[in-house]
């Protein structure tokens, strides 16, 4: 078997810890040894329904300890595993099942009988059902086949998994994962972040994302080491874990969730090595308020559904507030001018552009798309960023919500800043909106606190003086909160479409 295959490498690990508990779930705790042999079992199901290497394996179910080892089966039968957000509606499912042409497609029972007739018509030769205790027709069939299976021998080119985009500024694509991808990836984090077998990670991310599977599953089953397995988030339950824990990875809301809790002090924290916070930017004022409260400098590191994981704050050195740290080994991060193309010097913000053997060979079935992403080489991740004096990479924003205003360009979080240190002010979100003067105006939409009393002309007033004039909002909305997806980004292309219409001239 190839050292370069996504399974072996990651169960390089499991024999030598047949007895060790991988994870606890809800109510059951699960061996190495049950997760490998049920991952045998199902490969031998995928094979024996027909599922060919390089065959599609598409996957919208609930998060259970069966669906990970339906991950690692995939895999082991050459297969690639298609995890689907399970808040996708049929509809939207439909396109990607139209788009990946799976050989089987595991849904939730709840929607067997929708899935059939879906299936039918788009050709999908199977269908299976798995539910969140991890029950189902899938598990039913699998019973019947032996807990040993010869893996399928695949090379580090191979693609292993395809996963969709969050599709916070369009459409989502899916990206495609090779073995090599996933599995140097997961090797540079272990190594970074010095994960070993007596690690305990607190898993609360959904399976179906990048965060949850190929960082916080990978590095887990690389390591040897264990999880709590939870559905979703509960920061109470959270902060007890932490009794018995060493390590969190989270998104950004998990930590204000958290700060929100009484229980969370320095006692409680003291067994817990590592908080990390990624997928979205974790606000400065969330890191400072968590050191403060519990000794821990929260870990921030940056990447996306088609590069993983590109940078980290770095484990021993020091962790910057509002960075996302240096390049993981083998990765090349450059900053490039957004007109250009030219690579730009130390403190200059502009395109944050990625190379190496984290980045995936392109979108699926989108062959102009990819070629189109790539700039010498170089993934352009759309992500305006800059990399200060000292190697630390800041990201400011999307490319796309760059505001040119008047022929100047303002970097939306720099006024977002602004706004969200006025008292009263929960958080913000600036766009740029079709102005008939200046090309685009910019325009803030804010959320704001209980009995906060602040109005468009409060905000204005207290932004003047504090940011240069091209910079403040021509307008300010106040909203009960910012429109999400489920990894809770902040979606700025619909708010550019509610206000749309704001400074067109009538007529
Ligand atoms: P789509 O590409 O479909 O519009 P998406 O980019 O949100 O969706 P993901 O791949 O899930 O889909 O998210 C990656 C993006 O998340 C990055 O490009 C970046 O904009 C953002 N991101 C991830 N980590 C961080 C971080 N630590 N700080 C700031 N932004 C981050
Ligand atoms: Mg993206």
């Amino acid at each position: 078997m190839s050292d370069n295959h996504l399974f072996s490498g990651l169960a390089s690990a499991a024999p030598s810890l047949d007895k060790k508990l991988a994870l606890l779930a809800n109510g059951s705790a699960v061996t190495y040894g049950e997760m490998l042999a049920l991952s045998a079992r199902l490969a031998g199901l995928l094979v024996a329904r027909g599922v060919k290497p390089g065959d599609r394996v598409a996957v919208q179910v609930e998060k259970s300890w069966p669906c990970l080892a339906l991950y690692l089966a995939t895999v082991r039968a050459g297969a690639v595993y298609l995890p689907l957000n399970t808040g996708y509606t049929l509809n939207e499912v439909r396109y990607f099942l139209g788009d990946a042409e799976p050989a089987l497609f595991v849904c939730r029972p709840e929607i067997e009988a929708e899935a059939r007739a879906l299936a039918g018509e788009l050709g999908v030769a199977g269908v299976e059902t798995l539910d969140g205790e991890g029950a189902g027709s899938l598990m039913d069939a699998a019973a019947g086949f032996p807990s040993d299976f010869d893996d399928v021998p695949r090379g580090p080119d191979d693609l292993a998994a395809i996963l969709y985009t969050s599709g916070t500024t369009g459409r989502a694509k899916g990206a495609m994962l090779s073995h090599g991808n996933l599995l140097s990836n997961a090797q540079a984090l272990k190594d970074c972040w010095r994960f070993t077998e007596a690690d305990v990670l607190i898993h609360a991310l959904p399976l179906f994302h990048t965060h949850g599977l190929f960082v916080a599953v990978n590095i887990v089953l690389l390591s040897g080491a264990s999880m709590f397995f939870r559905a979703k988030f509960d920061p109470r339950e959270a902060i007890e874990l932490m009794g018995r824990a060493t390590c969190l990875m989270g998104v950004p809301t998990f930590y204000t969730r958290l700060l929100d809790q009484p229980g969370l002090t320095r006692e409680a924290t003291a067994h817990m090595r590592l908080f990390v916070s990624g997928s979205a930017p974790l606000l400065e004022e969330t890191h400072r308020a968590f050191r403060e409260r519990t000794g821990h400098a929260i870990l921030e590191r940056y990447g996306m559904t088609e590069t993983c994981m590109n940078t980290s704050n770095p484990y021993e050195g020091e962790r910057i507030a509002g960075t996302v740290g240096m390049p993981l080994p083998g990765v090349s991060v450059r900053i490039t001018d957004p007109t250009t193309g030219a690579e730009l010097p130390a403190g200059e913000i502009g395109m944050v552009e990625v190379k190496g053997p984290n980045v995936t060979k392109g979108y699926w079935r989108m062959p102009e798309k990819t070629a189109s992403e790539f700039h010498d080489g170089f993934f352009m991740t759309g992500d305006l960023g800059l990399i200060d004096a000292r190697g630390y990479l800041s990201i400011v924003g999307r490319g796309k919500d760059l505001v040119i205003t008047g022929g100047f360009n303002v970097y939306p979080k720099e006024v977002e800043g602004e706004i969200d240190a006025i008292d009263g002010v929960v958080e913000s979100a600036v766009i740029g909106v079709p102005h008939p003067d200046f090309g685009e105006g910019v325009t803030a939409v804010v959320v704001t606190g209980k009995g906060a009393d602040l109005t468009e002309q409060s905000i204005l007033q207290a932004l003047e003086g504090r940011l240069a004039k091209f910079k403040q909002p021509k307008r300010v909305f106040f909203v009960d909160e910012l429109p999400r997806n489920t990894m809770g980004k902040v979606q700025k292309n619909i708010l550019r479409d509610s206000y749309k219409d704001l400074y067109r001239r009538s007529a």
